[in-house]
């Protein structure tokens, strides 16, 4: 049995030069990669008691509703602005280059609930900590944050500290 780390193809120099790209989509293309990336993920919540999953748009939702669907919690979804229907809180966070706002429905947390949230990988943590602020209005707790890659270098994990974060897999 392959290891979770033999599905990740690295890409060299992209979207630019000097970074090395951590590809999901050759984790999730092979049937005993997806197994082992839900479970392994699955795994770093085995003592945690909560309501629902958040996850951001777009590999958010790849990681997030299959452990939600399992776990028999609900789910809901981060998005760029202007994709929601219904009224929203939104967020604006910084980018390498410029910034980028995200929302979230009003009525998605409900005060008082206990929330995990899932991404595919933390990187400077800038986007999980817009997320955590978003969901703190709303009234919730983020009890958990899990990634399936930590890109370490980048200290992302220093910038969530004071919560609870795992990653299945971590880069130095
Ligand atoms: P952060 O806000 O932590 O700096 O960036 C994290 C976001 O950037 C994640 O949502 C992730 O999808 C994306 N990202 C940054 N670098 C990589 C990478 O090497 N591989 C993948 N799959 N996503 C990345």
């Amino acid at each position: 049995m392959k290891k979770i780390e033999e599905y990740v193809r690295s890409i060299p120099d992209f979207p630019e030069p000097g970074i090395i790209f951590r590809d999901v989509t050759s984790i999730l293309q092979d049937a005993d990669g997806l197994h082992l990336a839900i479970d392994l993920l699955q795994d770093t919540l085995k003592d945690v008691d909560f309501d629902v999953v958040v996850g951001p748009e777009s590999r958010g939702f790849i990681f997030g509703v299959p452990v939600a669907y399992n776990l028999h919690k609900a789910f809901v979804p981060v998005r760029k602005k202007g994709k929601l229907p219904c009224e929203t809180v939104e967020m604006e966070y910084d980018l390498e280059y410029g910034s980028a706002v995200i929302e979230m429905h009003k009525d998605s947390i409900k005060p008082g609930q206990r929330v995990v949230i899932i991404d595919d990988l933390i990187a400077t943590g800038g986007t999980i900590e817009a997320i955590i602020k978003l969901v703190e209005s709303l009234g919730g707790e983020v009890v958990k944050i899990s990634f399936v890659m930590e890109l370490a270098g980048l200290k992302g994990r220093e910038r969530l500290s004071g919560y609870d974060v795992s990653s299945v897999i971590r880069y130095e």
